[in-house]
């Protein structure tokens, strides 16, 4: 399904909550995995299209704090064509696009977040890494690993899918389970956009 009138909207918002000049901020696209009939992964009583919509705008508060501005393929809890998911950022011309999403598996010792991207783009590689480098800052095992999906392809904005979490780990589903932590996640990719734009 197609939403186009949900991204100006958005962004209206968050234009008023930042004190830089609206061609002053770059633009972020953040991508909340799966949605409305496609629930993603399940991890007891936690669906991770829903657990993923928080941690999305959790984490685009830390980059309109930091002076960007973000745009959503989603903001409700509706299913996104993969060609809008991608479209989206590519039209808007975005510094980033994440794609967000967490895992599960039956071996609770399981662990760790997973990063997606494209290694025929330099710039693409360059934010996976950026991105690895954060989540270990903050206490995760990362597995950087390249693929070639379409959706990871872009010549001109940078992308990189993002396995957060295993769920179904007693440790980093706890750790899922706390706002404050969706927060440092953003701060981490801040961060990793940040780096990236630095060197
Ligand atoms: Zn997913």
């Amino acid at each position: 399904m197609r939403m186009p009138l949900a991204i100006p909207s958005l962004i209206a918002v968050v234009l008023s909550w930042s004190p830089l000049s609206a061609q002053d901020r770059p633009l972020v696209v953040i991508d909340p995995g799966h949605g409305g009939d496609e629930v993603g992964v399940v991890a007891g009583d936690v669906l991770e299209k829903d657990l993923i919509l928080e941690v999305s705008m959790s984490i685009a508060a830390e980059f309109v704090r930091a002076g960007y501005d973000v745009a959503f393929t989603r903001t409700s809890d509706v299913a996104v064509e993969w060609a809008d998911r991608r479209g989206l950022a590519d039209e808007s011309g975005a510094v980033a696009l994440f794609m967000l999403h967490a895992m599960r598996s039956d071996d609770p010792a399981d662990a760790g977040a997973e990063v997606y991207f494209d290694e025929d783009t330099a710039a693409s590689v360059a934010l996976a890494a950026a991105v690895g480098a954060e989540f270990r800052a903050l206490g995760s095992e990362v597995l950087l690993d390249p693929r070639p999906w379409p959706f990871l392809k872009s010549p001109t904005v940078p992308t990189a899918m993002i396995e957060v979490a295993h769920l179904t780990n007693p440790d980093e589903g706890a750790r899922m389970a706390d706002p404050a932590f969706h927060h440092e996640m953003g701060r981490a990719l801040v961060a990793a956009v940040e780096a990236v734009a630095g060197g």
